[in-house]
């Protein structure tokens, strides 16, 4: 059984997406797979979440999918082919629609699929292509024109991302194409729902309020990556169900030398009030073309960890590297490794205990350090109590046990809950307890004299919501 604490999302893409390679994904670690609306189509994302359940369902063990919704991220549009901006020369942006009113710029015309971008963008500022590794500087405008001065020049190719740092950008937050996509999603077999460049809480909730009104429910992940939201960053938290820092466009959008203060800042906010936090984007980047990380690396991930992180992300590395496989196993290495440190990671033990539910399930992590458990046995129907055990961080590993497959699916992504899937028709606490305990001896989970945590709810065992009993039970 596992040991790692710290969950695995992996990004599938063209290395990874086959049933085959996603088999060895989830052998490798993978605890959630991600697919990205940025890239791909509606056919390509819906076969591959089939075969993600499908690997599933040949290796015998669940993982969550989280679909990543684009939002509104300003790209270049389709080229014929790269363009070659040189520092010093002037080029022109505008929408694809506008360069038939100027045939004489047509050699120096950057397109862009958004119809904003003259409008929001004022003289002066700066404009960053491919994540920042081009950049102009805005030195004149027309209607629907921008004339810009290359500083940093290089070779530009289609849907390369455009950023406008310190603009406020007047597109929505929920595009058209995400709620295109987002209804899509709904339609399929998943799990979370990521948004990107949240700004505000407003942002937000139209997602929650869209996914409610559509009959699912489904947690939203806020991904961190404007400094807009990270001026609403406590009421951002408080809303979303999850947190993402996603650093790529973050680094870009207020410089590098920033995002591992941010970083940090982030993840103890969320720690303090039990929000689950997300650390993405080219931790492990050098796998893409190596079968080993850097030293830097390594230690990124493990920092991470010890930043107290509850997941670390691979983007490109699985989506798109040579080695989606090594990196999942690498990435799994480090993070144990990492965890034999407890000391280096916080411990979340100040927190205030709201309910009953979460108290009991607090007082059962307590329990099960002081007689060293071999088990906290955390009995759910929807995995809420166990997402109330895991804002605790328990030293003892829990079994998130359930008959419910999507909370099995739900609690892959939470900190130290093992999800356990028990499928039992019975109801009454001693029949399902017997052959629950049955079948961890059958799986050498426990053996005579360990002790294990029990915790359940009150008069059936899968009650939710009414977690009230905890008990230490002897092997025998
Ligand atoms: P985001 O800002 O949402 O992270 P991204 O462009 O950085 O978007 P990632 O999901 O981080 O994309 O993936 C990294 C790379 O992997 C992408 O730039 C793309 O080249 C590739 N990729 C990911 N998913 C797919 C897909 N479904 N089809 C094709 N390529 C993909
Ligand atoms: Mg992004
Ligand atoms: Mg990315």
């Amino acid at each position: 059984m596992n040991v790692r604490r710290a969950k695995i999302i992996a990004t599938l893409g063209p290395s990874s997406n086959t049933v085959d390679v996603i088999s060895e994904l989830i052998k490798a670690g993978m605890n959630c797979a991600r697919v990205n609306m940025s890239h791909g189509t509606h056919e390509g994302h819906k076969k591959t979440i089939q075969n993600i359940r499908e690997a599933s369902r040949l290796v015998n063990r669940e993982v969550a999918i989280l679909v990543d919704l684009q939002g509104p991220k300003i790209r270049v549009d389709k080229l014929p082919e790269a363009l070659e901006l040189k520092a010093g020369d002037t080029w022109y942006i505008g929408h694809s629609a506008v360069i038939k009113n100027y045939p004489e710029h047509k050699n120096r015309f950057i397109p862009t699929i958004y119809e904003e971008l003259v409008s929001d963008a004022q003289v002066g500022a700066r404009i960053l292509f491919d994540d920042g590794n081009l950049e102009a500087q805005a030195i004149n405008k027309t209607d629907d024109l921008l004339e810009i001065k290359i500083i940093e020049g290089g070779i530009l190719k289609s849907n390369k991302g455009i950023n406008l740092p310190n603009v406020k950008v007047s597109a929505p937050s929920f595009t058209s194409k995400d709620e295109e996509d987002l209804v899509f999603a709904l339609e399929q077999d998943i799990d979370y729902v990521a948004i990107s460049f949240v700004r505000t809480v407003d942002d937000i909730k139209k997602i929650q309020n869209f996914i409610k009104a559509k009959g699912h429910d489904i947690p939203v992940v806020a991904k961190i990556e404007k400094p807009e939201a990270l001026e609403n960053i406590d009421d951002i938290i408080y809303h979303a169900n999850m947190i993402m820092i996603a650093r790529g466009d973050m680094g870009v959008e207020v410089g590098n030398h920033l995002v591992p203060s941010i970083q940090k800042d982030i993840i103890r906010r969320c720690n303090l009030v039990g929000r689950p936090v997300i650390t993405a984007t080219q931790m492990l980047e050098s796998m893409i073309d190596h079968s080993r990380p850097t030293r830097a690396e390594a230690s990124d991930v493990a920092n991470a960890i010890w930043d107290g992180t509850d997941i670390v992300m691979l983007s490109a590395e699985t989506a798109s590297g040579k080695f989606p496989m090594q990196a999942v196993r690498m990435m799994g290495q480090i993070m144990i490794e990492a965890e034999k440190n407890p000391k280096d990671r916080p411990l979340l033990r100040n927190q205030e205990l709201v309910g009953v539910t979460q108290t009991m399930q607090v007082a059962a992590a307590l329990v099960a350090e002081k007689i060293s458990a071999k088990w906290i046995l955390s009995v759910t129907e929807t995995g809420r109590s166990c997402f109330k055990m895991t804002r605790f961080r328990p030293s003892t590993r829990v079994l998130g046990v359930t008959r419910s497959i999507q909370a099995v699916r739900a609690m892959c992504l939470y900190w130290g809950i093992a999800p356990f899937y028990l499928d039992s028709k019975g109801n009454d606490l001693e029949s399902v307890e017997k052959e629950m305990i049955e079948i961890l001896k059958q799986k050498n989970l426990v053996t005579k004299g360990d002790k294990i945590v029990v915790t359940h709810g009150r008069g059936s065992y899968f009650n939710e919501g009414s977690t009230n009993l905890v008990r230490v039970e002897e092997i025998v």
